[in-house]
């Protein structure tokens, strides 16, 4: 098997020593920014790292086109109205024509630098026009934000369980569990949840990522070994209305980030293996106040029925191959079937046993897939059982 990144012992984002770069040769990310104890305790004198944070319109690593770049600040800032607006070749990202280039970046949220340590920060920011300042064509958050600001008393929360796949590093198409001439590790049934160098395969890379989730301040809730080789889950949440989008794409460029320094690849593809292996999805737990309050379960069934009646609509909304994950098997749904049930892993929706005891809670919406745009999906599920 080729999980050379297994052999990383150390953690890091802790600043510990960094030895999985060594055992892949890469011996230049002893250097880097984040992993090396020398460089972190240089002093900045007084200035401020902030990494900006973006969605570009085409697909890169990973399957998402997610960009950066730093800008050196003067002062801490609180709060991202603090931050300056800032602006980036749309050109370069699929998001306008060489002629009207620019796009702006609005600064929406502001995360602790988890590699390049405190003071630094990572800036989110959304991508507006530069003159009207509207949300550009592919910026879904403006449509999300607008359907949660119409009920802000419903408090809803959102729970994202992401599941991904580590790619080898030198193809970034091949499973790093999978061999270079086709070879398949052994059947599902060990990695789910595993221990062990052939079960938890990459588990360095779960981990880090999980210490860098909560360095940052992203609200991350637990990690597993998934049911695929190689594959692992994480979950964001419970966050409310908007944060929940924002907070899953910063994990996601936590991620995306974490595998450059360990070297490896990450997919957030649905169906990264063809054959008798699991998908990757990104199951949506979903309440809001009425639905956690006492008697909330009747609330929860309204809700339920109401995104059973505008069940293709969502489908288009859950992501780029979802057809070819949701096929019935491997704990899915079929795609062009609504179903519902109690602590049924082959239904669309499923209410926890848990929820059903005690009359109120939440509800799972396990249709979207791995690489779904969370404003559209938490967007959608809010506009279709509240508004
Ligand atoms: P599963 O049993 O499907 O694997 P997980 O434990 O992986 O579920 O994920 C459940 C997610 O739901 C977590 O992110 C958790 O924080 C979130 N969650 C818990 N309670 C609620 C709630 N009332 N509303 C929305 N999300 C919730
Ligand atoms: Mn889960
Ligand atoms: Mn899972
Ligand atoms: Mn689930």
């Amino acid at each position: 098997m080729g999980n050379a990144c297994n052999s990383a012992p150390d953690d890091p984002i802790d600043g510990a020593s960094f030895s999985a770069g060594k055992a892949r040769g890469l011996s230049l990310a002893n250097m880097a920014v984040g992993v090396n104890e020398a460089t972190l305790k240089m002093q900045q004198r007084g200035k401020i790292m902030a990494e900006y944070v973006w969605l570009g319109g085409a697909v890169t690593t990973g399957g998402f086109d997610i960009r950066n770049k730093t800008k050196t600040l003067d002062f801490s800032p609180k709060s991202p109205e603090e931050l300056p607006i800032w602006n980036y070749d749309g050109s370069s990202t699929g998001q306008a024509p060489g002629s009207n280039s620019e796009v702006l970046l609005r600064p929406i949220a502001i995360f602790s630098d988890p590699f390049r340590r405190e003071p630094n920060i990572i800036v989110f920011c959304e991508t507006i026009l530069p003159k009207t300042h509207d949300p550009i064509a592919t910026n879904t958050r403006g449509h999300a934000k607008a359907m949660f600001d119409q009920k802000p008393e419903l408090v809803p929360w959102f729970g994202i369980e992401q599941e991904y796949t580590i790619m080898a590093a030198d193809d970034a198409t091949r499973p790093i569990a999978f061999d270079e001439d086709g070879g398949e590790p052994a059947p599902q049934g060990p990695y789910y949840c595993g221990a062990g160098y052939d079960s938890a395969i990459c588990r360095p890379v779960a981990d880090t990522h999980y210490k860098a989730c909560l360095y940052a301040g992203i609200t991350i809730s637990g990690i597993n070994a998934e049911v695929m080789a190689g594959q692992w889950e994480y979950q964001v949440g419970p966050c409310v209305g908007i944060e929940s989008g924002d907070h899953l794409w910063i994990s996601r460029y936590l991620m995306i980030r974490v595998c450059e320094m360990l070297g490896c690849n990450v997919t957030f593809d649905p169906k990264p293996a063809k054959g008798n292996w699991n998908g990757a999805g990104c199951h949506t737990n979903f309440s809001t106040k009425p639905m956690r309050e006492d008697g909330g379960y009747k609330v929860i069934i309204e809700a339920v029925e109401k995104l059973g009646k505008k069940h293709m609509e969502h489908m288009k909304l859950y992501g780029e191959g979802n057809d070819r994950r949701m096929t019935g098997g491997h704990e899915t749904s079929a795609m062009d079937k609504f179903s519902y049930g109690v602590a049924n892993r082959g239904a669309s929706i499923r209410i926890g046993t848990d929820t059903e005891a005690e009359q109120k809670g939440y509800f799972e919406d396990r249709r979207p897939a791995s690489n779904m745009d969370p404003y559209l999906v938490t967007g959608k599920v809010f506009e279709t059982t509240c508004l």
